[in-house]
């Protein structure tokens, strides 16, 4: 996918990335957050405090890398963002929400490490696997240390008691990521309600993992 570089485009397309996720409920009241990364480190990101369903193109904020603001009134989250960018020199988008039932999966099963994927083939094939990070603060330097380990490995995560986030080469695939996350954990919340939650058989789940391994680094 190509970059892209005009800033009506950029403002475009992450207004209708929110407009999706909060149709989706994955976003309430002013929940969430969108960023873009160009080449040049120069990032788009959403505003605070606004309903990114109704904010306007011209309400997002420039930021660069090291968090200098140019125009508008950045996310609170800023930290968060900027903590995938300089980790992951392959982030150019970052999508971060609310998804209900996904989240909801930390809270109810605090001692799982990640969202079960040895039951649901779809999370090995489109993500590998989607790790639960350890409850911090929302805004704060605590956040980015928790995320640490688990970058750039993972563009998919769980932020316990929170909500969610991924991240991707176009902001398509971090928005793929976001939607791929809140299926699945609705369609495990399903299984549990019909019957429980059965294993694929192991070699069923190495196969995948080698599937997934041979297909790349993309959140399908
Ligand atoms: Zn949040």
């Amino acid at each position: 996918m190509e970059e892209l570089t005009d800033e009506m485009a950029i403002d475009a397309n992450i207004c209708a990335v929110a407009k999706s996720l909060h149709a989706k409920n994955m976003l309430a009241a002013a929940d969430g957050n969108i960023s873009y990364r160009l080449e040049d480190e120069t990032i788009y990101i959403t505003p605070s405090g606004v309903s990114k369903a109704f904010m306007k193109p011209d309400e997002i904020a420039v930021v660069n890398i090291d968090g200098e603001v140019f125009t508008g009134s950045p996310s609170s989250e800023l930290k968060m963002h900027l903590k995938i960018y300089q980790q992951c020199p392959m982030a150019k988008a970052i999508v971060h929400a609310h998804p209900p039932v996904a989240t909801a999966w930390t809270i109810a099963r605090p001692e799982l490490q990640e969202l079960p994927a040895d039951i649901l083939s779809e999370v090995i094939l489109a993500c590998g696997s989607i790790p639960i990070v350890k409850f911090a603060f929302p805004g704060t330097d605590e956040m980015g240390e928790n995320l640490s380990p688990y970058l750039p490995e993972h563009r998919v995560l769980l932020l316990a008691h929170h909500g969610a986030l991924a991240w991707g080469e176009t902001l398509e695939e971090a928005h793929r990521g976001m939607e791929r996350l809140e299926h699945s954990a609705m369609v495990l919340q399903a299984a549990v309600t019909l019957g429980g939650l059965h294993k694929l058989p192991d070699e069923v789940v190495e196969k995948l993992k080698d599937r997934r391994k041979a297909m790349g680094e993309l959140v399908l």
